[in-house]
């Protein structure tokens, strides 16, 4: 059991990939391993699937994998290796791909994986690269190209996303590529999938539909506007939620972020869902040893705005030392978490959550109320721990909202149930045989805990458990015991 609470998420990429550095990103600290199936081929994610378990098996860690659909991104083809610098006011084109592997990009001529390009865009719109910073206005169509000029200039390497105005691209997602790679991955037996640009509940449903009778957790990433204006129902359809910041600065105003990132964090957690804060986080690490100030205070307010899990996206994908980067990263959350206003948060979410469950179905009501007393009692008690006896983690999810000051050990008989927690703020998942009655749950989860040395005599743990026996199992027990 780290210290930490806040957990992180670290992209897995060229500069990740190879077993000794996944060993030592799951020695910093990785929580979960992210797979942006956005850049390369499937195999190649499967691949590294591979090695992110093994590297997790050696450590006998618990660690998630969170592979994260492309949805209807347009890119552009790849840019030399060392980059290219783009001069603000210097003259460039874009010319739509032609879907080759020889295609390529440089600064005279931008190849962009939208076949319709040309008759889609029109003189005077903007186009984005990238996370927005390099910006061109379309000033002529000559033929298949468009001549542009760039606005604000920067470095950009591999394939950048490209952007156009929202207005007139809102291309569906999940996209057909989406669903194809979906079942790839659940395949390869991924416990969280990222759903990209989520504009509605509707899209997260459709992924749902399309994933088989065991879905994995959806992570719906908000990154558009229409996700931010339906926000509660976007969180009510997922399993979790992603801050998206990268594309979301592009597509609202980008002093609109930190204000959107305090909303979406909220809501979720209220919620009981986990929320994972991400992009540009440690940024300057892609290539420098230290981060700038400015990166410690956003990493230090994502975790006083109360997020789940934070997210490393090229610092460890294609940074020089991704493991410091995940050890940076950690020893910010944990200094945070030690200036944490926990009781303030847990007593205010606990009011709020009694007006909103208020007509409920009687299972939400019942485990929002058990939850909030377990938290209390844990208080009240000087309890320990809290241990949440969980099949589906909902237990867990549900206890963790409030950010309890103790530890909270998720006791389950689910492999897939303990990796996903794996980015719930505060849980620490603790793998136990099925068992048959409630007082057999509680009594085998207070031994395993005891064996791991998480808990030890005289202690007392308050402790949640359900029947495991009704068709739908509604954690409905609360116990406080002392270890004799
Ligand atoms: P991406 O998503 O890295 O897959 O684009 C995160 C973001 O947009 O911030
Ligand atoms: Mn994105």
């Amino acid at each position: 059991m780290t210290e930490r609470r806040t957990k992180i998420v670290a992209t897995i990429g060229p500069a990740s990939e190879d077993p000794s550095t996944l060993g030592r990103l799951v020695a910093a600290g990785m929580n979960m391993a992210r797979l942006s199936l956005a850049h390369g081929p499937l195999e190649e994610t499967l691949e590294r699937i591979r090695r992110v378990r093994a590297a997790a098996e050696d450590a006998n860690a618990n660690v998630g994998i969170l592979a994260d659909l492309p949805g209807p991104k347009v890119r552009a083809a790849p840019f030399p290796e060392r980059g290219v610098y783009f001069v603000e006011g210097a003259e460039t084109e874009l010319v739509a791909a032609t879907g080759a592997r020889t295609d390529a990009s440089d600064w005279q001529r931008i190849a962009v994986d939208l076949p319709s390009l040309v008759s889609d865009v029109q003189v005077g719109d903007r186009v984005a690269l990238g996370d927005g910073g390099i910006q061109f206005t379309v000033e002529a169509i000559r033929g298949e190209r468009l001549a542009a000029r760039v606005l604000t200039g920067g470095n950009v390497r591999g394939r950048p996303g490209v952007t156009f105005p929202s207005s007139r691209f809102t291309a569906p997602t999940p996209t057909p590529e989406d669903l194809r790679l979906l079942e790839a991955v659940i395949a390869a037996g991924v416990e969280a999938v990222a759903v990209s640009f989520v504009r509605s509940a509707a899209d997260i449903d459709a992924v749902r539909a399309a994933a088989g009778a065991d879905p994995p957790m959806l992570v719906a990433k908000i990154e558009t506007q229409s996700a931010v204006d339906a926000l509660d129902e976007v969180i009510a359809a997922a399993d979790a939620v992603m801050v998206a910041r990268g594309d979301l600065g592009i597509r609202c105003a980008l002093e609109d972020v930190p204000h959107y990132q305090k909303r979406i964090i909220h809501a979720t957690v209220a919620y009981g869902r986990p929320v994972i804060t991400a992009t540009q986080m440690l940024e300057s690490m892609v290539q420098s040893p230290a981060p700038t100030r400015a990166e410690v205070s956003d990493v230090a307010n994502a975790v006083f705005d109360g997020t789940s899990a934070l997210m490393l996206s090229g610092e460890t994908a294609i940074g020089h030392d991704p493991a410091n980067a995940v050890r940076t990263m950690a020893r910010i959350a944990t200094r945070a978490e030690r200036e944490f206003d926990y009781l303030g948060w847990g007593l205010a979410l606990g009011r709020q959550q009694v007006a909103e469950t208020r007509g409920a179905p009687a299972k939400v009501r019942i485990t929002a109320a058990i939850s909030a007393a377990a938290w209390r009692a844990a208080a009240d008690a000087e309890a320990t721990a809290i241990i949440a006896c969980t099949n589906s983690g909902a237990t867990a999810r549900a206890i963790s909202r409030f950010r309890p000051t103790v530890p909270v050990l998720a006791a389950t008989p689910s492999l897939r149930t303990a990796r996903q927690l794996s980015v719930a703020w505060g849980i620490t998942p603790m793998l136990v045989e099925p068992r048959q009655s409630t007082d057999d749950i509680v009594w085998f989860a207070i031994q395993a805990a005891v064996q791991h040395g998480f808990v030890k005599t005289d202690d007392v743990v308050a402790i949640l458990a359900g029947a495991p026996d009704e068709p739908v199992p509604t954690t409905d027990v609360l116990r406080l015991v002392r270890i004799r």
